[in-house]
């Protein structure tokens, strides 16, 4: 591994501070096991991703860490609480229990116990092509994306162009679903951004996952209260029964009313270059029997999937597993 240098951080406007100062080649690291034991033991990079060489330790931030309930019964979650934090608070899993089961089924218990929300939500993609090193595609700056010629059973079927990476995180999935947003510091201040819009395919900049600035980072999320009678429900189908990525997830968040879909979000991931609201399928699903419905509603998203050479076969998975996570969230 190339040699860095490590920097602690005690508060956010610190880690600002040196971000600012160092400029591009630092980057912020929180349980390191996707940017040190990943992306720089394996020397993943390229001109648009150059290893880093100054890494900026935020473990020790105290407002970045902890589970707050508020009067108004949302929450907010520090960007450096462990996973496993948020899996062990019953808090969140009475009231927001998608997201303790899709934080739950992130990779084994050894790495939820130093595995960070933040690190969990802006982890760069497993795509192999960019993970290994002879493969300069566009994500790295080159010019090819290798997946269009090659194995690409693990890629996207939705939303690919250019690039075909799933978006890897499933804590990710589950808070879009919540209609959370996270709060990021920077040299002018805070700003919040939902997660309808924090996250960018390769259409708008194929070498960036989200809106995070160099000199940016995530401090926490807050999730709002769910309406009265709101149901949730994760659901992650991986090759392996031990720690895998997943081939499909599905998070549901759903208020009925007699039956019928009030109002709600179904969010895939694995699927797409950024957790991907179904829409389609939402729209398909208002005002009607859920349980009538979802079958039909279900099978919509094959008007939006365009699979590749290897991977139709998740178009199958999508629509049976987003059926069978709507009628567990009733
Ligand atoms: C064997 C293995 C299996 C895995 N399986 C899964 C899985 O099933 N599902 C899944 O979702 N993930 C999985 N992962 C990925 C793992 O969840 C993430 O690596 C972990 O949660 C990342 O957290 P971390 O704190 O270690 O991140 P780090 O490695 O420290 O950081 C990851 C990235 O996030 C950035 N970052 C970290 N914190 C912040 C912040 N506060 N603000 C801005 N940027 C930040 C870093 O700069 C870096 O680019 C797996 C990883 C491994 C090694
Ligand atoms: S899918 Fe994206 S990350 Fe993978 S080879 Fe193609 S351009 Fe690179």
């Amino acid at each position: 591994m190339k040699s860095f240098e490590l920097h602690d951080a005690g508060t956010v406007q610190e880690a600002v501070a040196l971000l600012n100062k160092f400029g591009p080649s630092a980057k912020i690291v929180a349980g390191g096991s996707d940017l040190v034991t990943g992306v720089m033991k394996d020397w993943v990079h390229g001109k648009g991703m150059p290893i880093p060489e100054k890494l900026i330790d935020v473990t020790a931030i105290p407002e970045m860490i902890g589970i707050t309930i508020a009067a108004n019964g949302g929450a907010t979650i520090g960007a450096a609480t462990t996973l496993t934090s948020i899996t062990e608070s019953k808090d969140l899993d009475q009231k927001w229990a998608v997201l303790t089961q899709s934080a739950a089924s992130v990779a084994s218990p050894l790495i939820r116990n130093f595995g960070t929300l933040g690190g969990n939500i802006n982890q760069r993609p497993r795509c192999w092509f960019l993970r290994g090193e002879h493969f300069d595609c566009y994500k790295k700056g080159g010019d090819f994306c290798f997946a269009v010629t090659g194995d690409n059973r693990y890629h996207a079927i939705i939303g690919g162009e250019l690039c075909y990476i799933v978006h890897p995180s499933d804590v990710a999935t589950s808070l879009l679903a919540l209609n959370a947003s996270a709060n990021i510091a920077g040299p002018s201040g805070t700003r919040a951004v939902a997660f309808d819009s924090y996250f960018t395919g390769p259409r708008e900049d194929v070498l960036r996952e989200n809106v995070l600035k160099h000199d940016e980072l995530m401090v926490n999320v807050t999730i709002p209260a769910l309406a009265p009678n709101t149901k949730t429900a994760w659901s992650k189908l991986k090759d392996r029964q031990v720690y895998d990525f997943a081939l499909v997830s599905v998070a549901v968040v759903v208020t009925q009313e007699n039956g019928a879909w009030r109002d709600g979000r179904i969010v895939l991931g694995g699927v797409a270059p950024v957790p991907y609201r179904a829409k389609v399928i939402e729209q398909a699903l208002v005002g009607k029997n859920i349980k009538d419905t979802i079958k039909a509603a279900a099978s919509t998203l094959k008007t939006v999937a365009r699979p590749m050479s290897l991977n139709a076969y998740k178009v199958d998975l999508a629509i049976n597993l987003i059926e069978r996570t709507v009628l567990n969230a009733l």
